[in-house]
């Protein structure tokens, strides 16, 4: 790391910034700057940069280390604290876990409710990020081209409404935890070959909540937390296509110590047609065309998302041409483009013909005997001459 420019100037916040207010501007940052959108040359290494910062901001013992120690200690987590002392080992497993889920946040986390896991031996007091959740979301062809809105029934975890997610029953409070002081963590020190060694375990006796509820909210056993169906409406855009996703902010699991809530991701499961084949923003389309109308010529109807198209088919066109109608595909997301539709004109050969269409074939035959044209007679006299010696 070469230059390391203060976390809260790059995000635009104040030092005293509250969680919401962080995660907004990480947001908000990473959305313009995101390397899959941005066109500035420097757009990954900003983007790095602003995750950094959210890494370490967002996660309140990192930050807490931040702001007395700077940049190395921020990274304790990795090593640069710890290894003599021993004092914050007992974090290390955690954090590493953490910066994993924020690596491969969004794909892994896919697969079940609850994706995202966060470590426990730490400051308790701490407001985390409820988890992210997902949600599949099936859509007819459609659907899919055309946008719709869909409303969705699906669990997540809120604050108990009874106890206002404090977990004591109402018109009690939690204690402070005697054994820990409120902390959530006991210190022991052993002796060793090496000396005293000082290490740090979850409290037991408030199992690292720092505090200790003694009269339990009735309906959600102290948690402070219940499962709820929560129903929302979604607006999907035209143009998703399948295994796309959209993220609804803040529709995730409710945040533990009134940190921020987590985001659902809503999944497409796009059903294909049977007519066109999509391929992102393009329709392929096969139509079928007799002999008369390839060598004539001919003006058809083609069948679009949009409705039937009329398109020239030019004399002398041959099975595999390829023709585009502008404009006739899905709409581009984020854009106010729309694909085209691509049409591949397939020769049909007639298989049961009556006798009045045999004769007048045989009728065509003969009379193009002898019409080869210019081109083919070079070509044909070029093959004879090569054959000659
Ligand atoms: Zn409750
Ligand atoms: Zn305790």
């Amino acid at each position: 790391m070469a230059t390391q420019r203060d976390y809260y100037d790059i995000l635009g916040v104040s030092k005293d910034a509250s969680q919401a207010e962080i995660k907004k501007a990480y947001r908000k940052l990473s959305k313009k700057y995101h390397p899959d959108i941005s066109d500035a040359s420097d757009a990954e290494e900003k983007f790095k940069e602003i995750t950094e910062a959210y890494e370490v901001l967002s996660d309140e013992q990192k930050r807490s280390q931040y702001d007395q120690f700077g940049h190395a200690g921020a990274q304790g987590g990795f090593g640069g604290f710890g290894g003599g002392q021993g004092s914050y080992q007992s974090y290390t497993g955690s954090d590493f876990e953490d910066i994993f889920s924020q690596f491969f946040g969004g794909g892994s986390s896919f697969g079940g409710f609850g994706g995202f896991s966060s470590g426990h031996a730490r400051n308790p007091n701490a407001p985390r990020q409820g988890d992210d959740l997902q949600y599949t979301i099936d859509l007819s062809f459609k659907e899919a081209v055309f946008g719709v809105e869909k409303t969705i029934k699906y669990k997540r975890e809120e604050e108990c409404h009874v106890c206002n997610g404090k977990g004591a029953k109402p018109g009690t409070a939690a204690k402070r935890c005697q054994q820990c002081n409120g902390s959530g963590v006991v210190n022991q020190t052993r002796d060793t070959p090496f000396g005293r060694m000082q290490t740090q375990t979850t409290c037991p006796n408030c199992d690292g909540e720092g505090e200790v509820i003694e009269h339990k909210c009735d309906h959600c056993h102290g948690s402070g937390r219940e499962t709820v169906t929560h129903t929302v409406k979604v607006n999907i855009p035209a143009g998703v296509d399948d295994g796309q996703s959209m993220r609804l902010a803040d529709q995730g699991n409710a945040g533990y110590n009134r940190g921020p809530k987590g985001d659902l991701y809503v999944v497409f499961r796009v059903q294909e047609s049977d007519i066109f084949d999509r391929r992102g923003a393009d329709i392929y389309f096969e139509y079928p065309i007799n002999f008369a109308q390839a060598a004539l010529g001919d003006e058809v109807e083609i069948p679009t998302v949009h409705g039937k198209v009329k398109m020239k088919i030019p004399a002398g066109t041959q099975s595999g041409d390829n023709f585009r109608l502008r404009g006739k595909g899905v709409a581009k997301i984020n854009s106010n483009s729309t694909g085209d539709q691509h049409v591949t004109v397939k020769v049909v050969t007639p298989k049961n013909l009556n006798d009045k269409q045999k004769e007048a074939l045989r009728q065509f035959a003969e009379a193009s005997g002898d019409n080869v044209t210019e081109e083919e007679q070079n070509f044909f006299e070029k093959l004879k001459n090569r054959f000659k010696d």
